[in-house]
C-alpha cells in the first residue's frame, strides 16, 4: 500500500528525514513515534503527497503517481485549527470538504452526501454542532470535526498525525473504535501517536523514529516500551 525507497526530505535549513526505507502493507495499522521533531509529520506529509523528496522513491498503491490516488486517501494534519480563521465555515461545510476529491466541484452534493454528514457526526457526538461555525468549537471538538472530515469519504488509506493530541478521554475511545471498525474494513491505517496504550493495543506495526532516520520498524508484541522511553533521553 505505501513503500518508500531511499527517501530524503530537506527544509531549507534542515535535513528531516534521512534515507528512510519502509513498505506497510493493506490493511495494516501502522504507527510512527518518536520524539518531537525526528521527523514524523514530515514522513507522513511526504507519504499523503503534500512534499514531494527531495530523493528517493514513494509509492502508494504499488505506482508513484500519487494525484490519481487523491480520492482514497484521506489525511487528519497535526493541529488543524488555524483553518478556521482562513473563512467563516460551518462544520457540516467542513465535513463534506473530505468528499470534493470524490465528487469534483460543480457536481453539488447530494442527499445521501448529507446523509452521510450527519451518520459520521452521529458517530463522533457532534451532531449537535453541524450548523455551528468551526471556529466557535474547542480544540478538541474541532479536531474531531477534521477526523469526521476524512472519515466520511471511506478512504483506503487514512493517515492521522497526532490526532489524539486535544481530545478527552471519551473522544479518544470512539475515534480508536472508529479506526478500528476502518481496519475491519481493510483500511490501511497511518498513525503518528505518543499513545502507548494505543501503540501496543492496536498496532500491527510500530516505526519508530529520531533525528530524521528510523531506529526500529517491529511488530506490537516486540514493542518494548521501556527502551521506547529511553529515546528520548538518549543523545
Ligand atoms: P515531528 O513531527 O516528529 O515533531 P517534524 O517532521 O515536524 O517532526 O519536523 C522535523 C524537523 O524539521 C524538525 O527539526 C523541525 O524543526 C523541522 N521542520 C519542520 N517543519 C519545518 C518547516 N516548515 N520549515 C523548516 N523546518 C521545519
Ligand atoms: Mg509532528
Amino acid at each position: 500500500m505505501v513503500e518508500l525507497i531511499n527517501v530524503s526530505y530537506s527544509y531549507e535549513d534542515k535535513v528531516a528525514l534521512k534515507d528512510i526505507n519502509l513498505k506497510i502493507e493493506k490493511g495494516e495499522l501502522c504507527v510512527i513515534v518518536g520524539p518531537n521533531g525526528s521527523g514524523k509529520s514530515t514522513l507522513v506529509s511526504v507519504i499523503c503527497g503534500i512534499y514531494k523528496p527531495d530523493k528517493g522513491v514513494v509509492k502508494l498503491f504499488g505506482k508513484e503517481d500519487h494525484n490519481h490516488f487523491r480520492k482514497k486517501i484521506s489525511f487528519v494534519p497535526q493541529k488543524v485549527s488555524s483553518f478556521n480563521q482562513l473563512f467563516p465555515i460551518s462544520v457540516k461545510e467542513t465535513v463534506l470538504l473530505g468528499l470534493v476529491p470524490q465528487k469534483g466541484y460543480f457536481k453539488g452534493f447530494s442527499s445521501q452526501d448529507l446523509k452521510k454528514v450527519d451518520e459520521i457526526l452521529q458517530k463522533l457526538d457532534l451532531i449537535e454542532f453541524k450548523e455551528k461555525q468551526l471556529g466557535k468549537l474547542s480544540g478538541g471538538q474541532q479536531q474531531r470535526v477534521f477526523i469526521a472530515r476524512a472519515l466520511i469519504s471511506e478512504p483506503e488509506l487514512l493517515i492521522l498525525d497526532e490526532p489524539t493530541v486535544g481530545i478527552d478521554s471519551k473522544s479518544e475511545e470512539i475515534l480508536y473504535k472508529l479506526l478500528l471498525e476502518q481496519k475491519a474494513k481493510n483500511t490501511t491505517i497511518v498513525m503518528v501517536t505518543h499513545d502507548i496504550f494505543a501503540i501496543k493495543s492496536y498496532a500491527d506495526k510500530i516505526i519508530c523514529m529520531k533525528d530524521g532516520e528510523i531506529l526500529t520498524i517491529c511488530g506490537a508484541q516486540e514493542f518494548s516500551v521501556k527502551k521506547y522511553k529511553q529515546i528520548y533521553f538518549e543523545d
